[in-house]
């Protein structure tokens, strides 16, 4: 127990880690392309949030959440998804009177409680896009783009676009309406959620994992059938957009997302290399949530990308990329003088943009010269008395072993020219 992280988390680190900095810095460079700044929520909230804006009858309130009550009696929930946190910092702080749209991303772990399997964990990251104040396709459009650029710039070829619309409260009706029809008598080989889901939200059955469900569903009507004039020509507009935005997309009548906020458009990022849980990110409009949260009525988009399965997309594409530490120069020493001196004068190198490295445990030259080789030490020089006396060092190609001679006082300058 106490050396076994929790079930379904991970701990990131040493030859994980380049692939994870690698896609933030992307995301973090494709925001400020697109004027879209960053913003931090706490990792928990009120859990009437959640309940109030997720949803009820999805899969995450019913049965995901880690809620926990604290010392001051509130019920508490790790954030399941980030929407709800921005959209209340939005109304918090009166984001609304600014110029809008609003346009913010997070980078953020966000907890599940779900059976834990290949692409699915209890700790997870999201990347995700939230904007505020728009009613227009365009807004749509500008939202996929930022995803689908980022999926572009990283090389994956394998991850397709999907969308659809669910239409507004209007169009919903009529097709949940025409849904019930349709399952009609099979209502009762529905799995005991579904029939829940059956009276309060007949959309969501479209979701539900369980095979049985989706026989009974399986021909379903589309719900683009029962879009009105006004959700129609969103949804059109958006393609048109898309298509001139050069964006490859298919139509998917059977995408809903898995919570309950999202009105017309719908949209997911999906691939077929890793497995079972294969979408990627996951988004769409949601022009009611603001207002159901206490703010004044707002039109918004979104999306939520899961960062790990971007990464195993990846590495299902290029393999497992080699993890090579580098240092530009390793200042091992003998004896103390040396030992002293090359801690200050590597805090020199250090300062001026070089990555050095020295003794710091008290190693015998021969296994200093073994360290160096292991940290990928492209340069090494040993400090002893005399080279401390006489400003002298011999700095060492660790490639090709051929040693030049230099001042202590001017390594700086001469490493700087070595690393080019
Ligand atoms: P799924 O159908 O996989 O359960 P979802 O509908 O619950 O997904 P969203 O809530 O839309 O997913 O979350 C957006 C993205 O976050 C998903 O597309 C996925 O990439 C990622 N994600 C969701 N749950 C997990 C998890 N438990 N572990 C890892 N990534 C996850
Ligand atoms: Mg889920």
């Amino acid at each position: 127990m106490l050396t076994q992280a929790p079930k379904g988390t991970k701990d990131i680190f040493g030859a994980d880690m380049p692939a994870w900095q690698n896609i933030e810095v992307k995301m973090r460079s494709l925001c400020k392309n697109f004027g879209i700044e960053e913003i931090r929520t706490p990792i928990f909230e009120h859990t009437e949030l959640f309940l109030r804006s997720v949803g009820d009858t999805t899969d995450i309130v019913q049965k995901e959440m880690y809620t926990f009550e604290d010392k001051g009696n509130r019920s508490i929930t790790l954030r399941p998804e980030s929407t709800a946190g921005v959209a209340r910092a939005y109304i918090e702080h009166g984001m609304h009177n600014n110029a809008q749209p609003t346009k913010l991303f997070y980078i953020a772990p966000t907890f599940r409680y779900e059976n834990t399997q290949a692409g699915r964990q209890r700790q997870f990251h999201q990347f995700g896009i939230e904007m505020f104040g728009s009613y227009s396709p365009a807004l749509d459009a500008e939202v996929i783009s930022v995803a689908y650029e980022l999926i572009k710039n990283l090389g994956i070829e394998s991850i397709e676009l999907r969308i659809n619309s669910l239409g507004g409260p209007e169009c919903r009706g009529k097709y949940n309406k025409a849904l019930k029809d349709f399952i009609g008598d099979n209502l009762s080989k529905l799995c005991p959620e579904c029939r829940e889901r059956y009276e309060k939200n007949p959309l969501r059955v479209l979701d539900c994992k369980n095979h049985l469900c989706k026989e009974v569903i399986a021909g379903a009507p589309s719900v683009i059938d029962c879009l009105g004039e006004e959700c129609k020509n969103h949804f059109d507009t958006l393609q048109e957009i898309l298509t001139q935005m050069g964006i490859k997309f298919t139509i998917d009548p059977m995408i809903v997302r898995g919570l309950d906020y999202y009105t017309k458009t719908v949209f997911e990022f999906v691939t077929n290399t890793i497995g079972a849980q294969g979408t990627v990110c996951g988004g769409g409009r949601y022009d009611n949530l603001v207002e159901e949260c206490g703010g004044p009525k707002t039109g918004a988009v979104g999306f939520g990308l899961g960062m790990e399965r971007l990464l195993l997309t990846l590495e299902a594409q290029n393999g497992k990329p080699e993890y090579k530490p580098v240092r530009h120069i390793y200042l091992g020493s003998i004896g103390n003088k040396g030992f002293i001196k090359s801690q200050a004068i590597t805090l020199g190198l250090r300062q001026n943009g070089i990555i050095a490295e020295c003794d710091t445990v008290g190693r015998s030259v021969k296994a200093q010269m073994k360290y160096a080789n292991k940290i990928g030490a492209m340069y090494s020089a040993i400090l002893g008395d005399d080279e401390v006396e006489n400003d002298l060092v011999s700095i060492k190609n660790m490639e090709t072993g051929e040693i030049e001679q230099a001042r202590l006082t001017e390594l700086v300058g001469i490493m700087k020219k070595l690393i080019g």
